[in-house]
C-alpha cells in the first residue's frame, strides 16, 4: 500500500494485486488491534539485516516522514511513550487512511488476484502477471507480499517463490516475534504466571556457554514454555541458532531488581527474624518472595517438600532453592511456528538489491517490506520498515517508468 501511493504520487499509473478479498489485512491484527506504527526511539540497531544499507533507506524515509505523512492524510497520533498509534486506538483507522489515500491518487486495486508467476520480456524489459489477471504489461513491478508470518492474513511465503523463480537468492526464513518451546517437563505445572524476569539466551556446547542475547520484561509462562515482550525479542536468535543445532537455553532471573548475594543476604535475614522454635514450612518461608507456583516448583526442583520445617534444611539444599529464582535454567526446543509469528526473519538477500531497493539481477524489479532480509524488534520497527521500504520502491518504480516514456496521470 505504501509503495502503490508512493509511486502514484509520482503521476504514473499504479495497480494493486491482492490474493485477499481485502487489502491491509494484518495491519488490522497489528499492535493488538490498536497498531503500532513506528517509534520515536529509533535506531538502526533496533533492526537485524545489512545496516549500513538500512541506514541509507530510513534517512530517505524516517519514521519522522511516516507521521508527516499520516498526519498529512488527516489522522491524529497518538504517542505511549515513544510508541506510535492511531489516535483512535483502532489499526483499522489507519488501513482507512490507506484506502482513502490510494483513492485519491487512483490506484487501482485488483482484489482475489494472486499472482502465481511474474514474465519479465528480455528485449521490452516489461513484465507480464500469470495468471493473466490483465493482459497489460508493466515497466516496473515492486513485490511486496510479506513473509510467512501469520499466513491466515495472506503472507504465505508466495512471494519468496515468487522471487527465487525470478532468480533471487534467499536468506532462510526462521518465524521472529514469536513465543519459544522448552522441553522442561514443569511447564504445565507453571503455567499463567506473568511476572517481571530477566532472560539470558546463551548457546551451549559442552560445559561451555556463550551468550547470545539478553532481555528484560514481562514473562509470561505457557503449558508449553515461554513467551512474553522480552521472549519475543530473542526469539529470532534462538531460532537462528536452534536452525544451525546449537543446543539452546535460557537463563531466568525472576528477581531481576536484586543482585543474588542481596537476595541471599534478604532471606538470611528473613530467616533469623523468626524464632528458631517457630515450626514453619519452607512453603511459609517463600511466601511473599516469588508467585505460589513458582515457589512450589522450586521446592520440588530442589528435592524438599513444601511441609518441611525451614530450620531444619541445610544451608547447601536452601542456597540451591534460593537460587533457582535467580538463575532457572529452561530448554528451548524450537521456536513457535509461523503461524504464531509477528514476522519473518531471512528473505530476499539484501546483498542483491541495490540502495534504491532494485534487483541487482532484474531491472524493474523491486522488493519492500518483509520480503527482504529485515527484521526490527517489536515496537513498531516492522511496519517503519514496511513502510520506509514501501515509500523507496514505489518512488523509484514510478521514476523507472516515467523514464521509459509511459505517460503521467494529468
Ligand atoms: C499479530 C501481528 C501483530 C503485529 N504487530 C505489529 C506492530 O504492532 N507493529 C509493527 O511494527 N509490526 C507489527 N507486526 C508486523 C507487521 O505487521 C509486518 O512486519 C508488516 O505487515 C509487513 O508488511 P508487508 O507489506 O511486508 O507484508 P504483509 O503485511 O504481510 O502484506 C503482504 C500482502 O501481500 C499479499 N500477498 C502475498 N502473496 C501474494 C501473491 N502471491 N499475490 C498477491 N498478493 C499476495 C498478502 O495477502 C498481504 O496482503 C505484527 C504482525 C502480526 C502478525
Amino acid at each position: 500500500m505504501m509503495a502503490a501511493l508512493s509511486a502514484a504520487r509520482k503521476g504514473v499509473s499504479v495497480t494493486i494485486f491482492e490474493r485477499n478479498d481485502r487489502i491491509g489485512k494484518k495491519i488490522l491484527a497489528t499492535g493488538n488491534g490498536r497498531c503500532n506504527f513506528s517509534n520515536r526511539d529509533f535506531s538502526v540497531a533496533y533492526y537485524y539485516g545489512n545496516r549500513e544499507k538500512l541506514k541509507g533507506c530510513f534517512s530517505r524515509f524516517s519514521m519522522e516522514d511516516t507521521v508527516h505523512l499520516f498526519e498529512a492524510a488527516g489522522m491524529l497520533v497518538k504517542d505511549r511513550q515513544g510508541y506510535l498509534y492511531p489516535w483512535s486506538d483502532q489499526a483499522s483507522t489507519l488501513l482507512d487512511i490507506f484506502r482513502l489515500e490510494l483513492a485519491r491518487h487512483k490506484v487501482e486495486i485488483c482484489l482475489d488476484s494472486k499472482v502465481e508467476k511474474i514474465i519479465r520480456d528480455k528485449k521490452t524489459g516489461k513484465f507480464r502477471l500469470e495468471p493473466c489477471i490483465s493482459i497489460r504489461e508493466y515497466e516496473a513491478v515492486i513485490l511486496a507480499c510479506g513473509g510467512c508470518a501469520a499466513p491466515k492474513t495472506g503472507s504465505d511465503g508466495s512471494g519468496f517463490l515468487l522471487a527465487r523463480d525470478l532468480g533471487h537468492r534467499m536468506v532462510s526464513p526462521v518465524p521472529a516475534l514469536v513465543q519459544l518451546r522448552c522441553s522442561d517437563s514443569f511447564f504445565k505445572a507453571i503455567a499463567g504466571v506473568r511476572c517481571e524476569a530477566g532472560l539470558t539466551l546463551c548457546q551451549e556446547s559442552g560445559k561451555e556457554s556463550m551468550v547470545l542475547q539478553e532481555e528484560w520484561g514481562e514473562l509470561q509462562l505457557t503449558d508449553y514454555g515461554i513467551s512474553g515482550i522480552p521472549v519475543f525479542q530473542m526469539s529470532r536468535t534462538a531460532a537462528r541458532a536452534l536452525e544451525q543445532k546449537k543446543r539452546v537455553v535460557v537463563y531466568i532471573d525472576f528477581l531481576p531488581q536484586m543482585e543474588e548475594q542481596d537476595f541471599q543476604l534478604y532471606c538470611v535475614k528473613k530467616l533469623q527474624s523468626f524464632s528458631p522454635t517457630l515450626t514453619m514450612t519452607i512453603e511459609e518461608f517463600l511466601t511473599g518472595i516469588g508467585n505460589k507456583k513458582l515457589n512450589h516448583l522450586f521446592i520440588k526442583l530442589a528435592n524438599l517438600s513444601p511441609g518441611q520445617p525451614v530450620f531444619q534444611i541445610k544451608k547447601k539444599e536452601l542456597k540451591r532453592l534460593l537460587y533457582s529464582y535467580k538463575k532457572l535454567k529452561v530448554h528451548v526446543a524450537a521456536a513457535n511456528s509461523f503461524e504464531n509469528a509477528q514476522v519473518t526473519a531471512g528473505g530476499v538477500d539484501l546483498e542483491e538489491v541495490d540502495e534504491n531497493l532494485e534487483s541487482v539481477k532484474l531491472p524493474g524489479l523491486y522488493f519492500a517490506g518483509e520480503m527482504l532480509d529485515v527484521d526490527g524488534r517489536c515496537g513498531g520497527y516492522n511496519l517503519q520498515w514496511a513502510w520506509t521500504s514501501g515509500w523507496i520502491a514505489g518512488e523509484e518504480a514510478a521514476g523507472k517508468a516515467i523514464r521509459s516514456g509511459i505517460a503521467a496521470f494529468p
